[in-house]
């Protein structure tokens, strides 16, 4: 063969890959270390730089491709790759225990913004899954916390999962039964006591307690007409209101709402009992009816039963005590604390 350039006609690569189809590579299977040849070839190749113009020729050249197509067979690309995982395995790989910096985090993360990405395959994702095995997961910073609630309030993202759930099942959402029965069971423990059952369960008796003080209390200095939106609906309350408080004193509490599962000695009269008990005092601010109504703006709604041991089937009169609504709700909390503290105050009984 003459030395120096010569250029292949296109006839002759076709008769050089003919003669050679099928036959392996002369460096097959041999590396450096085991091969003379290969190692002079290696070491001829060092510090060899390609410039600027060559890489970005090889560069475009591979562009989009993928590496089948740049090895032009399926198994050179498969061998390949394997032969690059291999070094790049674990430990070898040059970004084993490494982490990108913040700035270069920031660069990648505008690049790939508005990029369609591409989906991983399915043996991807399990590979992915098979390498987390066992392995312990870090827990979430706050930062990133906040950030992936923040990710997922977007409104477009929002509005791409309300269309990709629209009319679908929880089976087609999560792509498999087990995962949906999965969702479906954590969901019903989340919910549980919340949104099963009558009105009462549907909410936790002390959370709809809770709910509907707070309700009273943005109510507050608004006409039913204000509240419900129409005069219509205003008028057909409060005929339903007068029917269920009639023939009861009902200046202090909110008779017959309902929501409470007391029985049904707990009444209105059996509560202005336990009122004047308790000499029209709250007995933990001692403030009367007036001093409240003045502190609470408003005539009605001032003051609560409360059960000391927080049964409310316990309708006794040593167990029930007079609360204002604000210092009833703070007794929600700390129970044991407040157990205690009525109970001594109820054995003085009305010394306050
Ligand atoms: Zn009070």
């Amino acid at each position: 063969m003459p030395s120096g350039i010569y250029i292949r006609t296109k006839q002759h690569n076709e008769n050089l890959s003919k003669a050679k189809k099928g036959k392996p590579t002369w460096n097959k299977g041999l590396t450096k270390e085991i091969d003379e040849r290969v190692k002079k070839l290696s070491i001829n190749r060092k510090g060899i730089k390609f410039t600027e113009e060559h890489k970005k020729n090889i560069s475009l050249g591979h562009k989009d491709k993928s590496w089948e197509q740049i090895m032009n067979s399926k198994e050179k690309a498969e061998e390949r790759k394997k032969r690059q995982s291999k070094i790049t395995k674990g430990e070898n790989n040059p970004f084993y225990n490494k982490k990108h910096t913040e700035k270069s985090r920031k660069q990648m993360s505008e690049a790939s913004k508005g990029k369609k990405k591409k989906p991983f395959t399915e043996e991807h994702c399990k590979n992915i899954g098979k390498a987390q095995k066992g392995k312990k997961k870090k827990p979430f910073t706050k930062e990133a916390k906040k950030n992936m609630r923040e990710a997922a309030n977007r409104p477009e993202v929002k509005r791409k999962q309300i269309e990709f759930r629209k009319d679908k099942s929880y089976e087609e959402i999560f792509g498999s039964e087990e995962k949906a029965q999965k969702v479906k069971e954590k969901q019903s423990k989340s919910h549980k006591g919340k949104h099963s059952g009558t009105h009462i369960e549907r909410y936790g008796e002390e959370r709809a307690k809770e709910i509907s003080e707070k309700i009273s209390i943005i109510r507050r200095d608004k006409t039913w007409e204000e509240i419900l939106g129409s005069k219509e609906k205003a008028d057909e309350r409060k005929r339903k209101q007068s029917e269920r408080q009639m023939g009861e004193k009902n200046w202090n509490w909110r008779g017959g709402i309902g929501l409470e599962p007391y029985g049904p000695e707990f009444n209105n009269t059996l509560k202005q009992e336990i009122f004047e008990r308790d000499h029209g005092i709250c007995r933990v601010c001692k403030l009367n009816k007036e001093q409240l109504q003045f502190l609470f703006k408003r005539d009605k709604w001032i003051f609560h039963v409360h059960h000391i041991d927080y049964n409310k089937k316990n309708n006794k009169e040593e167990n029930l005590i007079n609360l204002c609504i604000k210092c009833h709700l703070v007794t929600n909390g700390n129970r044991d604390y407040w157990e205690n503290y009525f109970s001594i105050r109820q054995i003085g009984a009305l010394a306050c």
